[in-house]
């Protein structure tokens, strides 16, 4: 029918409108900025830099591998390697942004930059009244101002966070064993007499 489309939606405002009197589910906006609305789990705004431990420099997940950079489409993100490296979460030497700098007023919100992450390094804030009088400058975000503790992460996003931490536990424990098995098998050639030295016993 002609116009059905309207009349429907026309049905769902009254509804909503009607229904706001005896209902709190029916109203659909709040008094902002005195309430907010609090944002689901699976919100997401900006990006952030993921860091373990209490120091968000030596904790900072990012390998400066400079993937996100490449995929970012409007090509928001700047990143310098460092010369030199840093352990990892596994305690492998690493290189570190020297620079991670991001310009949020370009910054669109799609996520890529976490999805093509190999190393959990970068995810998706919530945080959004990010508004500034200086508009050439106050939104390119550095390092420092990108780094959050892991703690966040679980607190903004606890199902990915817990997912992501059972993941590189995961990869550190195989780490280790293989590591472990490397240093015991080179004990082992150690403690063994050269091949010259048993032929002539
Ligand atoms: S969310 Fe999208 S636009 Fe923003 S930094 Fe990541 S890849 Fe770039
Ligand atoms: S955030 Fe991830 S993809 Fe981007 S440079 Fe760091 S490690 Fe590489």
């Amino acid at each position: 029918m002609l116009g059905e489309g309207i009349i429907k939606g026309m049905a769902e405002t009254a509804r909503n409108f009607l229904g706001s009197y005896v209902s709190d589910e029916r109203l659909t906006t709040v008094q902002y900025p005195e309430e907010r609305i609090p944002q689901t789990e699976n919100a997401r705004q900006f990006p952030f830099l993921v860091h373990d431990g209490e120091d968000w420099h030596k904790g900072l997940r990012c390998v400066a591998c400079q993937i996100c950079e490449k995929e970012c489409p409007p090509k928001c993100i700047y990143i310098e390697k460092s010369k030199d490296k840093k352990p990892d979460y596994v305690g492998k030497p690493q290189f570190y942004p020297a620079v991670f700098d991001i310009d949020l007023a370009v910054c669109m919100s799609c996520q890529i930059c976490v999805e093509v992450c190999p190393f959990d390094a970068i995810k998706m804030n919530i945080e959004y009244e990010l508004s500034t009088a200086d508009r050439f400058g106050g939104l390119l975000v550095n390092k420092q101002q990108l780094a959050r503790p892991n703690a966040y992460f679980h607190k903004i996003h606890p199902t990915e966070a817990a997912e992501v931490d059972a993941r590189l536990a995961a990869e550190k424990a195989k780490a280790n064993a293989k590591a472990k098995a490397a240093a015991a098998a080179a004990t082992k050639t150690a403690a063994a007499p050269p091949a010259t030295e048993a032929a002539t016993k």
